[in-house]
């Protein structure tokens, strides 16, 4: 199971992870977009730790439903509302102080179904959901097959990082990237790159 600390421990990794990644980030959001990804999502998890920040949750989920809350209301553009309905959706489902890891697999989907309501993306339109499709799945996989939570979180990892390579090869059909036309081919999304650094901070949680 995982605890409210270890959420707090993810949220935070995603933090440094941003942190760490805004140039590359951005660097991908000027090749196919309007090159504000990596501030966006800097601005957005560090207005998040903020909010954590002596915040007394009762359950995982008000981590999340905070964390979400705190995307939608800081950060402009496509990726802060579409992340923000991911953390949210995610964190409704948990309402205890610890999560199973087949209630976490669950509420994941309820993450992506609330992504794909809101963006009308599918996989292959080279978005976030070509990171995060794959990484659920795996995740889910992993857990119906026995795995604990941090092996899960390995697989969503390096399935999210593998689906954010394929989008290279993508055409973009969602989001400004889409307004390239062909021309968006040959460059690797930026939401699904940031997508793959929320997966690598779960696994760095969880393990
Ligand atoms: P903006 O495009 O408004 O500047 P960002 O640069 O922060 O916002 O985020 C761009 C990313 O958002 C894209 O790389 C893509 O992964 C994601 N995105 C854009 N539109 C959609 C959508 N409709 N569904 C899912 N993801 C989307
Ligand atoms: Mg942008
Ligand atoms: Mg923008």
């Amino acid at each position: 199971p995982v605890d409210i600390h270890q959420t707090r421990i993810w949220v935070r990794a995603i933090t440094a992870a941003m942190d760490q990644n805004k140039d590359r980030l951005t660097q991908l959001d000027s090749a196919i977009g309007d090159a504000d990804h990596g501030v966006n999502m800097q601005r957005g998890f560090t207005a998040v730790a903020a909010a954590l920040d002596g915040y007394e949750p009762a359950g995982v989920g008000d981590v999340l439903v905070k964390t979400g809350t705190t995307l939608i209301s800081s950060v402009g553009g496509a990726a802060g509302p579409l992340y923000g309905t991911f953390f949210r959706a995610v964190g409704k489902q948990l309402t205890g102080p610890v999560a199973e890891p087949a209630q976490l697999a669950a509420a994941f989907e309820a993450g992506l179904a609330g992504v794909q309501k809101l963006g009308a993306a599918v996989p292959g339109d080279k978005t976030m959901v070509d990171a995060l499709a794959p990484a659920l799945a795996a995740f889910g996989a992993a857990i119906e097959d026995g795995q604990d939570v941090g092996v899960a979180a390995e697989r969503a990892a390096t399935a999210a990082e593998a689906g954010a390579q394929e989008t290279i090869a993508l055409q973009a059909r969602k989001g400004r990237a889409s307004y390239l036309g062909p021309r968006s081919i040959g460059h690797q999304d930026p939401g699904a790159t940031s997508t793959a650094l929320v997966f690598r901070a779960l696994a760095e949680a969880l393990t």
